[in-house]
């Protein structure tokens, strides 16, 4: 089949996936054209994997820069729900009051609570409201609270999203503001000749003035291609999905939320397995159900429907990655585990840094340089 003719565009992002498309949505602004090119369901993916938390009080243990990033990716969020619902008139289901880390006894309570404290004392970390709730603060904010959650840890800043919803979204958005979405577009070779990248595909080459990697866990192998050497650490997450019951109105926890539209997913574990996504496993099964049912009795009545497991798009440290190469000016990388929770600064602060050409120096925490320290 011949390849079809596309013009030369302003920016090319590689992989439609949740970073690529929040980035796409952002950088609508700052360039003329702009494509978003996709392998397909070949590759492993987390956008429609994950659990779909906008989530704060986790983030930054070891890079007190990491918290701040995303304190501000939480402030942002309300601005880009109501940006969508605007554009697209699709509602993502953001809510936003709260979020909670359930925990079991005194041993959890005195570990997680030394290690929020070092956390909030890291150089680098803007504080932030939170509390560590007993039982009774906890259960109000979730009715049917099971008595072995003796505390919990909560902030304002914590919610949740439905993923999907936001896939959508900017999809939407790209459909009618001339974004070209090119599935089928993996990209397998990346040169740049005279200020222009051409990217090769199975479709024919595309060329662009700037590119963006954003294909997720392939975001080492093409890095490599334009001198950015980010090494991937990918990690598995399974996730249980429960029937759909009346609103609880509960506070999303961590591990345990309900959906906009009544199902219940319980999660997610933390798994060193390689690349093997699709592989859900009894014991990790039965460890999550276990421990949703302590946190809610009452979902012991509540049939089970689906279990499926994908992978985080880690680099080696779990950090976030932001950088232009040196060598190839004009690509950029980017790489994170909370592609949900980031998507608000990916598309509000990261793109018109990348229309611009430069990252602000904020961001140089961020950089690869970090793995690649000479030792003495
Ligand atoms: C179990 C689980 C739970 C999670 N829970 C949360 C959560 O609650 N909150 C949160 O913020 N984050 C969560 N995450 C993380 C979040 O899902 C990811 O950070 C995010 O989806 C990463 O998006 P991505 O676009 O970088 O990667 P991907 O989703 O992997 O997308 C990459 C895209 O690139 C494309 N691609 C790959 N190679 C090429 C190529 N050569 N050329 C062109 N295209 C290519 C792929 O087809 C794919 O569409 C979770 C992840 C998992 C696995």
């Amino acid at each position: 089949m011949a390849a079809a003719h596309h013009p030369e565009f302003d920016v090319a992002i590689v992989g439609g996936g949740l970073v690529g498309s929040s980035l796409a949505y952002g950088l609508r602004d700052g360039a003329e054209s702009i494509a978003v090119l996709d392998e397909g369901d070949v590759a492993l993916r987390a956008s429609r994997g994950n659990f779909g938390l906008v989530w704060l009080q986790s983030k930054g243990f070891g890079m007190g820069a990491y918290s701040r990033w995303t304190l501000g990716s939480t402030r942002l969020w309300p601005r880009l729900a109501a940006r969508l619902l605007d554009e697209t008139g699709i509602d993502v289901a953001l809510e936003q009051k709260g979020g909670l880390t359930p925990l079991m006894g005194d041993y959890e309570i005195e570990a997680r609570l030394a290690w929020v404290n070092k956390l909030m004392a890291q150089p680098g970390v803007e504080p932030y409201e939170w509390k560590l709730l007993d039982h009774h603060q906890a259960a109000s904010l979730v009715p049917g609270l099971g008595p072995d959650v003796t505390g919990a840890i909560w902030t304002p800043h914590d919610g949740i999203v439905n993923p999907l919803k936001l896939l959508r979204a900017f999809h939407t958005a790209f459909e009618r503001s001339g974004v070209r979405y090119l599935p089928h577009h993996g990209v397998t070779r990346i040169t740049q000749a005279g200020g222009v990248f051409s990217l090769e595909t199975p479709k024919g080459t595309i060329r662009a003035r700037k590119i963006v990697l954003a294909s997720g866990l392939r975001n080492g192998e093409l890095g490599e291609q334009v001198g950015l050497h980010l090494p991937m650490a990918p990690q598995r997450g399974q996730i249980i999905v429960l029937e759909r019951t009346r609103p609880l109105h509960a506070t999303p926890m961590v591990t345990l939320r309900q959906n906009d539209e009544g199902s219940w997913l319980v999660g997610d574990s933390q798994e060193d397995a390689g690349y093997a996504d699709h592989v859900t496993t009894l014991p990790v099964l039965a460890t999550l159900a276990d421990r949703a049912v302590r946190t809610l009795p009452a979902l012991k009545e509540v049939r089970a429907v689906r279990a499926w497991s994908a992978l985080r798009v880690r680099a080696q440290d779990g950090f976030p990655v932001y950088e232009q190469s040196a060598s190839h000016p004009g690509a950029f990388i980017v790489t994170c585990h909370s592609g949900v929770t980031l998507a608000a600064t990916h598309a509000l602060t990261l793109a018109p840094m990348i229309a611009a050409g430069a990252l602000a120096p904020e961001l140089d925490t961020f950089s690869t340089r970090r793995f690649h320290v000479q030792k003495t």
